[in-house]
């Protein structure tokens, strides 16, 4: 019998990415063990960089397929979705608890299982959609936090040795949208191959309480004010929750099968950091924030991607003309670029060209994607 569960060849990326875009895979193997994955694992050494720059990996790791496009002619090698789960705790000191979760558990019922047992650290992340062996690659973040904040280390196999290491957070080297995973990734091709993760959570005893409200907007919608130092903006545990996946829902930024907006990859571009210099043209008002020096010593800031697109004359529901409606940016947010329906991976593109094109010819500024391309480029 075999050690893993396999579907057929009909298995799409469109069936199983919240962009619902994409063909099929040569293989699909779902492994409900981390025992199962470390078997398919050790039959795809990884390649030369030379065969993953060229897209040759036979291998492509999947979690939630919500930060990745794949092309229509889909992938002709072996997907491995990483499908087994567990959340297991453990006290550390005197208010800590070490979560343990395995990768293929899905993000957001962490989250909610940390809300519930009065664990602070997560709550700003809620409604983040995926699997939280992909949470580390991109230091996935929301309303002022991110994992860098509360991950404490990740077992992962490392293809390259053909071992399994342990990487501290220290080790993964976080940036804005960044890490080391994310760096050695080329092409859709993974080097590291995250297993389990371990996070710090605080106990906040009797009525728990958030850690320290980072984000405006979501100060102000907690009635907290934003002025306050930053380690007395706290507000229930419980509220910041709902009060996030609020925020986010007004946005389509929580997936939601009967809404358009939310058939994406989330935020297609990411924030651009540019040296500060580039950036004073920008007109009165262009969202900027220091976002420390270059390797020159030049001083950086981030700009608002979402702000640029605006400004740029991309409203939301931009761009459907271009692909007869089949795609748009979203109704709800000018940083995502939607599926309405029946849009195909060049749809999306289509759109993502055309506002990225149009940031630059307005602002000079380049907009980088955010998710993952197999297959295609933008
Ligand atoms: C509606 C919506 C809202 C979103 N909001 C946010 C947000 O607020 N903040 C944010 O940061 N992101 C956001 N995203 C993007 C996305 O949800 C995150 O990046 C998420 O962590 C991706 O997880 P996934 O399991 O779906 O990864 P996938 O899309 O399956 O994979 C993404 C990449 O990670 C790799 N990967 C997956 N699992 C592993 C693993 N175990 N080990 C190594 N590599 C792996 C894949 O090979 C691929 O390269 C949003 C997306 C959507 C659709």
């Amino acid at each position: 019998m075999s050690a893993h569960s396999k579907v057929g060849a009909m298995k799409t990326f469109a069936e199983h990415t919240t962009a619902r875009v994409g063909g099929p895979a040569g293989e699909w193997i779902t492994a409900t063990s981390e025992a199962e994955a470390l078997n398919v694992l050790a039959d795809h050494p990884l390649p030369t960089e030379d065969q993953r720059a060229a897209g040759r990996d036979t291998l492509l790791v999947l979690g939630g397929g919500s930060n990745l496009l794949v092309a229509e002619e889909g992938f002709a090698g072996t997907v491995l979705q990483l499908g087994f789960t567990g959340v297991s705790a453990e006290p550390v000191g005197e208010d800590g608890v070490d979560v343990t979760v395995a990768a293929g558990h899905d993000w957001d019922d962490v989250v909610a299982w940390s809300v519930e047992r009065g664990l602070a650290g997560l709550e700003a992340l809620s409604g983040i959609p995926g699997a939280t062996g992909a949470t580390p690659v991109q230091n996935v973040g929301a309303y002022g936090a991110d994992v860098s904040q509360t991950l404490v280390d990740l077992r992962a196999w490392d293809r390259a040795e053909g071992e399994e290491v342990t990487l501290t957070a220290q080790d993964l080297d976080f940036g804005y949208r960044d890490s080391l995973l994310k760096r050695s990734t080329i092409a859709g091709s993974v080097r590291y191959v995250v297993l389990s993760l371990r996070f710090r959570l605080r106990h906040a005893p009797g009525q728990p309480m958030s850690s320290p409200v980072r984000y405006g907007e979501l100060a102000r919608s907690l009635g907290l004010d934003p002025q306050l130092p930053e380690s007395e903006r706290r507000a229930p545990l419980a509220q910041v929750r709902q009060k996030v996946l609020a925020l986010r829902g007004s946005k389509g930024m929580v997936l939601d099968p009967e809404d358009h907006d939310t058939w994406s990859t989330g935020s297609f571009f990411t924030n651009p950091i540019v040296p500060a210099s580039s950036s004073a043209s920008l007109p009165e008002g262009a969202p900027q924030f220091p976002a420390g020096v270059a390797e020159d010593g030049a001083e950086l800031v981030k700009l608002s991607a979402a702000w640029l697109i605006d400004n740029s004359g991309c409203g939301k529901g931009f761009g459907a003309d271009l692909v007869e409606g089949r795609a748009s940016l979203s109704t709800k947010h000018t940083l995502a670029v939607t599926n309405r329906g029946t849009a195909t991976t060049e749809d999306l593109l289509t759109v993502a060209r055309a506002a990225r094109a149009k940031v630059r010819e307005r602002f000079g500024i380049d907009l980088h994607p955010e998710p993952i391309l197999i297959g295609c480029s933008l």
